[in-house]
């Protein structure tokens, strides 16, 4: 295999691209069609005005439409105080590459809020989520955006959100998705990321002749994501032997105990403190020795000058963009495997889409039902990538780019977008 051409690249934005320009030759897609392909179509920011306590602050939120050739957008809603125009870009683009891997019937996009949702209280929340809900409604809709969790916020901001779009449209269910189950939410959507992290990790695993069973697990973040992985992981066998959030970091070499950390922090709001562990620099949580290193919390955490002090055998991107091309030039130089974000968290969004097809078609599945088809397709699509890489002698992440760009570039030729 050989790593990307990486060189230094200005922002998240270009790096997305730059991997774009690597898949580009393996794809078949010719060098004149790249331009339209890695432009957002649409770009929104709007002003969000948030009173509280007599005090006035002004906020900002963006949604980024990147492309629809393949279905209507679809992306998270992130709040968080990094979010910024070019962060929502590369995180847009992204999506489009992820649904067209995974081969659901959606393009990519992604919003977000350039705020610290923990510093807010539930009513400031609510405003902040009605008012940039209302303010992005008319590009919404089951057929045009749906918007998902992402950092920052979950089930009960996407019930608020999907009222709000409701208030200006009708009950529409299907505009968003991550949403309470008494909201038309389905079943399996809460872990469905954090398990998809694991159904990938596994077949890795059987595809080098190995199982999870004793594994070594490390986690940066313990979210959503986070600590669903480190639920599925514990339930395949494997000890997760450290975690951090934003608050500390612990340590158990014996594994943790993942069901009581997670009542720890439903309880506290943090995995600090935890009493079965040690504490642990929260600094050095990337650099412990372990099999599968997850980082579950922001991106471009692994750069060129991290990389060497990585431990891991293998880098699994449950964060979105965790690692930088120079990263990623660092870790293919040690050996250390990446499997990439496109197919290591898409088990999200892949439920996000049977949420929105029960939503549409007014029929609940249940949890047997979403398992078995998130397994067929995450895992039918992680064959794909592969038996690709195999066949081209390329890196994970290039095969995870090059069959998507393929698929997107055949669809907008289809449409008659491109007619080259
Ligand atoms: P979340 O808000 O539920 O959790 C984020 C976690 O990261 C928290 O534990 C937080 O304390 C921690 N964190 C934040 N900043 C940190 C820092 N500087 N150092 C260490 N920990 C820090 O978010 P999430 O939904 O779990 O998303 C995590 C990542 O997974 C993001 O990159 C997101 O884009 C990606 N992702 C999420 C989904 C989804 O379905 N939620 C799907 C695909 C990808």
């Amino acid at each position: 295999m050989t790593a990307d051409n990486a060189t230094k690249h200005t922002s998240p934005f270009d790096e997305v691209n730059a991997r774009i320009d690597s898949a580009a030759g393996l794809a078949g897609v010719p060098e004149e069609a790249l331009p339209l392909l890695k432009t957002p179509y649409r770009e929104i920011r709007v002003q969000i005005p948030l009173f509280s306590n007599g005090r006035l602050q002004q906020l900002t939120g963006y949604r980024i439409q990147h492309n629809a050739a393949r279905g209507p957008y679809k992306g998270g809603i992130r709040y968080h105080p990094h979010v910024d125009l070019e962060e929502v870009r590369s995180l847009a683009s992204l999506m489009t590459w992820k649904t067209a891997l995974v081969n659901i019937p959606f393009g990519g996009a992604k919003g977000g809020v350039a705020v610290d949702p923990y510093k807010l209280s539930e009513s400031e929340l609510y405003d902040l989520t009605v008012t940039f809900f209302s303010r992005i409604a008319m590009i919404l809709g089951p057929s045009r955006d749906i918007p998902a969790p992402d950092m920052g916020t979950n089930a009960k901001v996407m019930g608020w959100a999907m009222a709000s779009y409701g208030r200006m449209n009708g009950h529409t269910p299907a505009v968003v998705t991550g949403k309470p189950l008494e909201l038309g939410g389905s079943v399996g959507r809460e872990d469905a990321t954090g398990k998809g992290v694991v159904i990938v990790t596994e077949q890795w695993a059987r595809h080098e002749g190995r199982d999870l069973k004793g594994a070594h697990v490390v986690i940066q973040g313990f979210g959503n994501v986070g600590s669903f992985a480190a639920l599925h992981f514990e339930a395949k066998g494997a000890k997760v032997i450290a975690v951090n959030d934003i608050r500390g970091a612990i340590k158990n070499d014996r594994g943790l105990a993942i069901g009581s950390l997670m009542e720890h922090v439903k309880e506290t709001g943090s995995v600090a403190g935890f009493k079965e562990a040690d504490e642990l620099d929260s600094a050095e949580i990337l650099y412990q020795k372990c099999d599968y290193l997850v980082p579950a919390a922001l991106g471009g955490v692994i750069t060129g000058e991290n990389a060497g002090r990585i431990q891991a055998a293998v880098v699994v991107e449950a964060a979105n963009h965790p690692v930088t091309p120079e990263g990623e030039e660092g870790l293919h130089k040690a050996g250390i495997i990446m499997l990439p974000d496109l197919i290591a968290n898409a088990g999200g969004v892949t439920v996000s889409y049977f949420e929105w097809v029960q939503n549409i078609q007014q029929f609940a599945w249940d949890a047997e039902k979403v398992a078995v088809e998130l397994d067929r397709i995450l895992g039918g699509a992680f064959t794909q990538v592969l038996e690709f890489s195999e066949k081209n002698g390329c890196t994970l992440r290039q095969a995870c780019f090059a069959l998507a760009l393929k698929r997107v570039y055949e669809a907008s030729r289809a449409r008659g977008y491109i007619r080259i």
